[in-house]
């Protein structure tokens, strides 16, 4: 068993990490720039915590599987277990989506309650240790084509193995540059998406026959979206978004208004007698952006790179965290059957690319379905498959096969093939058009 890991970046793909490095390695140390606490704050290092976070059941299902007793600890801290067709109330842009039990089922509570719930399951493995408050700020190049890592307080640490979760503002790509290795390449796909979200308290003895409201954009309309998403408590979080600079305002007046220019008034009708219970936050999202570290010509032997630090994508679409589970599971398995020799980091590299790449064209060839968007225009296969899930959208109101199929798809349960099903085809031929039920 190798000796040492070392993770940097303790938010959720740190922790997963962690916990997945404890099974292979003989010590782990998990190390995080913020101070930990469990006041229910929103740390400096994830602002993004202040915004709706949908766990995809993808994600939910290899929490699961790392972490037996999550969903027990999240529920008894609030957290809500929901189907999203019975308890969700979808509005999409051909009418309502039916509403049945699809068992598509996740939790909703706030990120911060995830985060914390995660982080307690990894203190309890007497394996890892963590050390909190304690900024990296450098990559040090050792022998034998190895880094080790430097802190603000000039201490060095080595590793046999060290895996970097730093996130969607990781500085990795000038520390490597800065000891010698090439430049890193990317790929951007900008949609221009504003979010601006605020915690509400629900006003009491209204009968809703929903837990959680979405309403979606009309690509060809209405570049507005907004949900009401519920956390602990019984509270809600409300989030406004827009795409294509169309930026949700973050005063009073301009968030109701905004509101209320969604494609239906329910959102604004359940939340104009709700109370508010926190300042409007908001986000300017920088974009999808996906480094290609599997294209590195040379590569250090103790070093891989995982979670947002590789890939963010459009936060709409909810794939942050199942995409770092999925890349921790990878790590898993190939810690399982693999020698963890000299070429184990830049092969998990490759790996890593190949298992992000469905979640990165899901997510940016919806985006770039707006004229607005910049970014390399998928190729014509992508186009056909992005327009007949659209279809299948939009057969919602007409649909439940068709609905639970894209549902399936985009919470990564099922392939893509999902939604080319036989019944589903007969029924877009038999609905060429899809008028707006009221
Ligand atoms: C507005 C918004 C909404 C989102 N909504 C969703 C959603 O609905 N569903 C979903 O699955 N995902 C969503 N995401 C993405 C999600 O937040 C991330 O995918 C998820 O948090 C996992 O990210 P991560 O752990 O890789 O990095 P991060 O969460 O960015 O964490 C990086 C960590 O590294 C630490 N760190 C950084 N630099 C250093 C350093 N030098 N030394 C030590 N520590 C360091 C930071 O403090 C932080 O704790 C959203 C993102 C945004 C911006």
């Amino acid at each position: 068993m190798p000796k040492k890991a070392i993770v940097i970046g303790g938010s959720i793909a740190g922790l997963l990490a962690a916990r997945v490095l404890s099974d292979h390695f003989e010590e782990v140390i998990l190390i995080e720039k913020d101070r930990y606490t469990d006041d229910g704050q929103v740390r400096n290092g994830t602002p993004q915590a202040n915004h709706i976070h949908l766990l995809l059941v993808k994600g939910k299902e290899i929490l699961q599987d790392f972490f037996p007793d999550l969903e027990r600890e999240l529920i008894e801290n609030g957290a809500n277990k929901i189907d999203f067709l019975n308890d969700g109330r979808f509005c999409l842009p051909s009418g309502w989506a039916q509403r049945f039990e699809s068992g598509v089922i996740t939790f909703t509570c706030t990120r911060t309650l995830l985060e914390n719930t995660i982080r307690h399951q990894v203190q309890k493995i007497s394996k890892i240790k963590i050390l909190d408050n304690k900024p990296i700020s450098s990559f040090v190049l050792e022998d034998a084509n190895k880094i080790s890592l430097k802190t603000i307080a000039n201490e060095k640490i080595h590793a046999d193995l060290i895996v970097d979760c730093t996130g969607r503002n990781t500085r990795t790509p000038d520390w490597l540059e800065n000891i010698g290795y090439p430049k890193l390449t990317d790929t951007r796909v900008d949609s221009f998406v504003g979010y601006a979200t605020r915690r509400y308290i629900p006003p009491k003895n209204v009968e809703r026959k929903w837990k959680m409201l979405s309403i979606l954009s009309n690509p060809t309309t209405n570049p507005r979206l907004g949900a009401i998403y519920p956390i602990e408590d019984g509270k809600w979080l409300v989030f406004l978004s827009g795409i294509g600079r169309v930026y949700p305002p973050t005063e009073e007046k301009g968030f109701l208004e905004f509101a209320k220019s969604l494609e239906s008034e329910e959102l604004y009708d359940a939340m104009k007698y709700a109370i508010p219970d926190s300042e409007i936050y908001g986000y300017r999202v920088q974009g999808s952006r996906r480094y290609h570290y599997e294209s590195m010509s040379s590569w250090p032997e103790n070093f891989i790179v995982l979670g947002d630090a590789v890939a963010v994508f459009n936060p709409f679409y909810g794939q942050g965290i199942t995409s770092a589970a999925l890349g921790v599971k990878v790590l898993d398995n190939m810690l399982r059957d693999q020698n963890f020799d000299k070429n184990f980091a830049k092969k998990f590299q490759k790996r890593l690319a190949k298992t992000i790449s469905l979640p990165w064209i899901l997510g940016t060839s919806e985006d770039l379905r707006w004229p607005t968007t910049v970014g390399k225009k998928p190729n014509v296969i992508t186009k056909l498959v992005q327009n007949h899930a659209q279809k299948v959208l939009l057969l919602g109101p007409k649909s439940k096969l068709a609905t639970k199929s894209f549902l399936q798809m985009m919470h990564m349960i099922r392939s893509p093939a999902i939604i080319f099903h036989p019944v589903i085809l007969l029924q877009l031929i038999a609905n060429p058009i899809w008028k707006k039920d009221e």
